[in-house]
């Protein structure tokens, strides 16, 4: 017997009859004598569509309101889900966020956990009884609901893992594992078996939206084992298997022994959420840069890619980052208001960018993966406006329609494409 946390998405929970499928995957886990509990998302779309609830009401909704409104999709779902397993004879309840309670920081809209009480949790599940939780929210320390982030459903589930001292989180979604790219739009995407947390952690960061990455940095630091698997199967296959065909979330050192044929590359992730702004003809002297990043750290812009282009003869210099697109008006403004002290000649921002990354442990010990990815798009005529790199990761920022070519084309170039796929 186990003790497992299954975690379902939005589009896993997206109506009546995906919540009863979903109903019979926990049913199974539950007659094969495990311990469950169940989190839960929103039926997908419904999150976005509260938050333009949110947004329509008033551009300058107060944050701990907008909680309020954007958790009711997780409340709707698990009472759902609750009704579906009882009505196919299982003993099963909902644990909202404050019944346990999930408690986090103030933040709202972006809160973290800091606790879970989760005694009278473990006691229901030991009595039997399905726990059904939905993700995403917590509670604050006066009382009141907090969201996690979009995507924080994840994070949910890994808390709870760790909380509950679980033996596995299997996190349920559309596609049936971590993939060497986004299914999506790369046909010959292949499936990773394993991948390392560290990589995970990375290609999160960049774009993979598979999984939340505060999912995968607590799973690291708590030794939860975490499974991504798919939901979309037939009655016909046993979850209850030892040999899951989703992807494993493991260590290195388990890698070592575990993965013969690994690949310098693990995956190649997009974003196109970021912009860039460049401010041109900025005074080329020590300071100049403080003065700009000074102000957005100030307003807790987070800034991405850093270019500094080289000085000009006449002591100036162009800058240029990008920041979150949702935070391109506030970041226009900080720097507008700030120009006297930068004094910069033109302010230009540019939302049709994508940021490319290219995933890999690998890459610690080989050289040539930045040069491969700079060939391969050169080739295809593909421009690269900034570049980061960090041990594990290169990245870079082309125009935003070139996004699925980059894609396929680097999948290419490292060898990733699936013989299977056509
Ligand atoms: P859920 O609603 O279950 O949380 P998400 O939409 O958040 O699901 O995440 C699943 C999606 O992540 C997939 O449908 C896929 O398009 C996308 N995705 C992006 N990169 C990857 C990747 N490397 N492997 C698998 N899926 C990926
Ligand atoms: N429903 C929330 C969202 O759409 C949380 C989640 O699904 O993980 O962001
Ligand atoms: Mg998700």
């Amino acid at each position: 017997m186990a003790r497992i946390v299954m975690k379902f998405g939005g589009t896993s929970m997206a109506g009546i009859e995906r919540i009863r499928r979903v109903a019979q995957i926990v049913k199974q886990q539950a007659d094969a004598g495990h311990e469950v509990a169940v989190v839960v998302s929103a039926m997908a779309g419904d999150t976005d569509r509260l938050v333009n609830f949110c947004r329509e009401a008033s551009s300058l909704y107060d944050p701990a309101e907008y909680d309020v409104v954007v958790a009711s999709g997780e409340q709707v779902t698990s009472g759902l889900l609750s009704i579906a397993l009882q009505s196919l004879g299982a003993k099963a309840r909902s644990w909202l966020g404050w019944q346990m309670p999930i408690r986090t920081i103030e933040s709202h809209s972006k809160a973290r956990i800091e606790t879970i009480d989760a005694a009278d949790l473990i006691q229901s599940m030991q009595d039997g009884q399905i726990a059904i939780i939905p993700g995403f929210q917590g509670i604050s320390k006066d009382g009141r609901i907090t969201t996690l982030g979009r995507g924080g459903s994840d994070t949910s589930a890994v808390a709870i893992a760790a909380a509950v001292k679980a033996d596995r989180c299997d996190i349920y979604t559309d596609v049936d594992g971590v993939y060497t790219t986004d299914p999506r739009i790369v046909t010959k995407a292949r499936k990773l078996k394993t991948v390392t947390f560290e990589e995970m952690l990375e290609l999160a960061s960049v774009g993979a939206k598979v999984l939340q990455t505060r999912s995968v940095g607590l799973a690291m630091k708590e030794g939860v084992r975490i499974q991504v698997l798919s939901s979309f199967t037939d009655e016909s296959v046993n979850y209850t298997a030892d040999d899951l065909p989703g992807t494993l979330i493991i260590s290195e050192d388990e890698m070592e022994t575990d993965d013969m044929e690994r690949q310098l590359i693990t995956g190649i992730a997009h974003d196109k959420n970021e912009s860039k702004i460049t401010l041109t003809r900025v005074p080329d002297k020590p300071g100049a840069v403080a003065n700009i990043f000074e102000p957005l750290a100030e307003a807790a812009i987070n800034v991405d890619m850093i270019v500094q282009n080289v000085g000009r003869d006449k002591g100036e210099t162009d800058v240029t980052f990008t920041a979150p697109t949702v935070d391109l008006d506030k970041t226009m403004q900080v720097l507008e208001a700030a120009q006297p002290d930068i004094g910069y000649n033109r302010l230009i921002s540019d939302s049709n960018v994508a940021k490319i990354s290219v995933v890999g442990v690998g890459m610690k010990s080989h050289a040539g993966i930045a040069s491969t990815m700079f060939k391969a798009l050169a080739d295809r005529g593909v421009n690269i406006q900034a570049i980061t790199t960090s041990e594990i990761k290169v990245s870079v920022l082309i125009e935003e329609d070139y996004t699925e070519l980059a894609l396929r084309v680097l999948h290419t170039a490292y060898g990733l494409d699936s013989e299977d796929a056509t």
